[in-house]
């Protein structure tokens, strides 16, 4: 079974057999501090749900139906045990439901240290930022009391080095990617990057490093399709089928949201000075713009996506969200105003992750493919 479709986290867990008594610290998407998890000596765990393999049994009695599906795979996971291995949880502020889930987590598994994480809306330093830079130095007391292993200065430098190896890899295969998405198709790419959620950043750095080798010596044939941006889905993950009939529907994948967390901050965080006064500044000022954050001006939302496709040389957008993400939904409006408004051609859909039937996305993605090649201005 490949890493990206095991449920029941046999890496972690392998890993943990391997290193007795050390523990794993779980994250729900979108941004969480890795850097601190490691400098606590926990292996961070990605949890993004049970996408398109796991049967929904209890999940569903837990929420009501018009809330997205996330939330009930990852209920699912825990209550099949298949989380039983996390002696922590983060839930990231990235909405509502995963603040919730937050609360729900703290009275089922009282045994699971649970911390909300409320990301700072407002990036000014005495304000956002000696906020988030408090609920850094209370995470790294409540993990390293979880490891017992309390991270120093230097445990932080050494965690912002491996994850700034991480970020500035994830940076180069989109890199590649956009450059010759016949090389490193989505398909491959996304299974890389979902593998790297849950096992340690060395061995994802090997594997991607042998991966683009080997794009690098068989880069295959260049196609006649269009280049698309898929923007939307940064929480809730589309299932890989759907990936795959967007571009055997006739589209070049050449940016994306998906696992947003892995590049949240854009750049390498210096290593000098305060480690968490650092990575504090980085969220602050260097993070991706999403739904996630708090942006004042709606005139940035509705350049983003004409910026996002000069950057990308993209033909169009393919707004994809999971059915009812608030996050996402509201602003698509903006965004997709601020695209044709552009003459940018766009089309939108929404999904779920365990979405089985994909010939209606099929058919949409190939008349949208097929429309730009018609009508485009593109080479
Ligand atoms: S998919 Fe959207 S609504 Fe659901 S948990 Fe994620 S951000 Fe929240």
């Amino acid at each position: 079974m490949r890493v990206c479709d095991d449920l029941d986290f046999g890496i972690a867990r392998e890993w943990l057999a391997e290193n007795p008594g050390r523990k794993a610290c779980g994250y729900l998407p979108v941004y969480a501090p890795k850097e601190v998890i490691l400098a606590s000596g926990l292996l961070p765990v990605g949890i993004h749900g049970g996408g398109d393999r796991l049967e929904i049994i209890r999940g569903d009695a837990f929420y009501q139906s018009y809330i997205c599906h996330l939330p009930r795979s990852v209920i699912e996971l825990a209550q099949t045990g298949r989380l039983d291995f996390l002696s922590a949880l983060l839930f990231p502020s990235t909405c509502d439901v995963i603040r919730n889930l937050s609360g729900m987590w703290k009275v089922m598994y009282p045994d699971v240290v649970v911390r909300y994480l409320d990301l700072p809306q407002v990036t000014g330093t005495e304000t956002g930022g000696l906020f988030w830079e408090g609920e850094m130095r209370g995470l790294l007391r409540d993990l390293g009391a979880v490891s017992g292993r309390p991270a120093g200065e230097d445990d932080i430098r050494q965690a912002i080095r491996l994850c700034n190896s991480l970020r500035s890899m994830v940076r180069e295969l989109y890199r590649v990617r956009r450059e010759r998405p016949w090389a490193v198709p989505t398909e491959e790419l996304y299974s890389l990057l979902r593998a790297a959620e849950v096992v340690p950043v060395e061995t994802f750095l090997d594997k991607a490093r042998a991966y683009l080798a080997a794009a690098e010596e068989q880069p295959g044939a260049r196609k006649d399709k269009s280049r698309v941006i898929v923007a939307g889905a940064f929480c809730e993950q589309p299932p890989l089928g759907l990936i795959k009939t967007i571009e055997r529907a006739g589209c070049y994948i050449v940016d994306d949201d998906f696992l947003l967390g892995n590049r949240f901050l854009m750049s390498d965080v210096p290593t000098d000075g305060d480690p968490v006064r650092q990575l504090t500044n980085a969220l602050l000022h260097d993070t991706v713009r999403s739904p996630v954050l708090f942006e004042a001006s709606q005139d940035g939302k509705r350049r983003l996506m004409k910026e996002r496709v000069e950057a990308a040389r993209a033909d169009g957008i393919i707004f994809a969200a999971a059915s009812f993400c608030d996050p996402a939904l509201l602003d698509r409006p903006m965004l997709r105003a601020g695209a044709e408004a552009d003459a940018i051609p766009c089309i939108a859909f929404q999904f779920s992750e365990n979405t089985g039937q994909f010939q209606q996305f099929r058919e949409q993605a190939g008349t949208f493919a097929d429309s730009i090649k018609l009508w485009g201005d593109n080479e």
